[in-house]
């Protein structure tokens, strides 16, 4: 994996724009260059386009949507980028949040109206951090199905999506314009492929144990849900042409993956009432602060596992989300009259798991913070039926990444362009800060669709100027 040089190298084919990787960043790119009338492929190393994007639960946040406003909800994209800034403690490029809240809209309005992505609002609760409801998901609320209404609408353009091409190297001039690319084969043959722009849409280096212990050693030895095969080549490309990273250290964890079944449990479980408990029976976080932080502090747990403990009024909201159901369907769901009875299932001490429900029932009743900082106003008591499902700490993907511009080009350490590169979705620097706390639920795949979007037009622009 490497840059190599262009001069000398021949391209027996050209597509004037290239786009590394099949999620949604590159899809979106897709659509957006061959909308803008440029000839576009799309590579990608797999058999079967999924990226991390299939595996995620397909949320996309975005203010001022048609969907929104036929729903009557009064957003914009002022407050949803002062919610991104907020969450990550105003640590991030400001003028980025609000470029891409901007944009967010109409490219909710685009993928549905243009494209017949069918989304639904997710309303009845707000994830952390949000002040409005801008969670826009598919039918079942399954990335699965994101991914697939992406490839039916490039399959509709027209766009080709060579799988199994494994990009290993770039071909750069000494300026750092990047002439084409070369493809490796499961057979090993190597195949180049010229271009006239590069949109660098394979993610980050969660995939890569190496790269995830040197930036963030803190979550190395934790599950990765996401997908394998992003592996880093952005930012390793990146920086060896020169190119800018930051916020490495930033990353979307979670702190509910259902144990051993893998699927995120949805946290309104607990920002709507419940809360997590670690094998001794006791609270040990502030749950309520957001998923991403609490992955750490779940798997410094005994046995790195956590409880969820809710009741079947809370367990309506996650019976609207697959992963849930799913997850219910196997048995990992446990469900007791009594908090007693509860504990006795999920082999909790039963005195302490008693212990930690009176003391959180307690301080619903009196309002005021606990010793974490947790305020339970304005939430019901937990009543019988009680449940529990057993959880894990989990990385979902890297946030830090190459340094972009609004335009979605690769910036140099001074601010200059690289001449025709551009990234978006986890290839580039998120929106989430430097660290596991910035993480505004949704800024995976707002980053991907949105950058993904202005990335394709601007690589179409590059194309027609040349
Ligand atoms: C369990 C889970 C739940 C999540 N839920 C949400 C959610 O609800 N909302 C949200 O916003 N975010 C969510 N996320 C995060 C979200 O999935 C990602 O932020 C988003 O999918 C990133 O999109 P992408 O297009 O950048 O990357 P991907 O979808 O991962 O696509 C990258 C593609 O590039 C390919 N690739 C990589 N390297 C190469 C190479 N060298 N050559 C060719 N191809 C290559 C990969 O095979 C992959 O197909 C979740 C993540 C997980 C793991």
């Amino acid at each position: 994996m490497g840059i190599r040089a262009a001069k000398g190298a021949a391209f027996p084919t050209t597509v004037p724009v290239v786009v590394i990787g099949a999620g949604a960043c590159g899809l979106c790119a897709a659509l957006a260059a061959k909308e803008a009338g440029a000839e576009v492929i799309v590579l990608e190393r797999d058999d079967r386009p999924s990226g991390s994007t299939a595996l995620s639960t397909g949320l996309i946040p975005a203010a001022l949507t048609n969907l929104q406003k036929s729903l009557g909800i009064d957003d914009s994209p002022e407050q949803f980028a002062a919610d991104i800034i907020a969450k990550a403690k105003g640590q991030l490029d400001k003028a980025m949040a609000m470029a891409v809240a901007r944009a967010s809209g109409p490219t909710i309005d685009w993928l549905a109206e243009r494209h017949g992505v069918a989304f639904r609002l997710v309303e009845g609760f707000l994830y952390p951090g949000h002040t409005q409801f801008r969670m826009h998901g598919t039918p079942n609320r399954t990335g699965v199905e994101l991914e697939a209404a992406l490839l039916a609408a490039a399959e509709r353009s027209g766009i080709d999506i060579v799988t199994n091409a494994l990009v290993t190297d770039l071909f750069a001039h000494e300026d750092g314009r990047i002439a084409g690319v070369s493809i490796q084969r499961p057979d090993g043959a190597e195949e180049p492929l010229g271009c006239e722009a590069l949109v660098l849409a394979c993610n980050g280096f969660g995939g890569n144990r190496a790269m995830v212990r040197e930036y963030i050693p803190e979550i190395a030895d934790a599950d990765y849900q996401g997908h394998v095969g992003n592996t880093g080549e952005a930012v390793r490309w990146g920086l060896a042409l020169g190119a800018t990273v930051a916020d490495m250290g930033s990353y979307q964890g979670h702190g509910a993956v259902a144990h051993p079944h893998g699927n995120p449990i949805v946290w309104a479980l607990l920002t709507e009432g419940g809360i997590q408990v670690n094998a001794r029976g006791e609270r040990f976080s502030n749950e309520v602060r957001g998923y991403s932080e609490q992955a750490v502090d779940v798997v410094s747990q005994p046995g790195r596992i956590a409880w969820n403990i809710y009741d079947g009024q809370r367990e309506e909201l996650a019976l609207d989300f697959t992963d849930y159901r799913e997850v219910k369907a196997l048995g990992g769901v446990r469900q007791a009259a009594s908090i007693e009875a509860l504990a006795e299932q999920i082999g909790v001490p039963p005195d302490a798991l008693a212990r930690t429900v009176a003391e959180a029932e307690a301080l619903r009743a009196a309002g005021g913070s606990d010793r974490f900082g947790r305020n339970f106003a304005g939430k019901a008591p937990l009543r019988a039926p009680f449940l529990a499902v057993k959880v894990t700490g989990a990385l979902f993907h890297t946030q830090g990444g190459l340094v972009i511009d609004a335009e979605a080009r690769v910036l140099r350490p001074d601010g200059r362009p690289l001449p025709n590169l551009l990234a978006g979705g986890g290839a580039a620097r998120g929106l989430s800060g430097p660290s596991r706390w910035g993480y505004l639920s949704g800024n995976g795949l707002l980053t991907a669709t949105v950058l993904g979007r202005i990335a394709g037009m601007n690589a179409a622009r590059m194309v027609a100027s040349q």
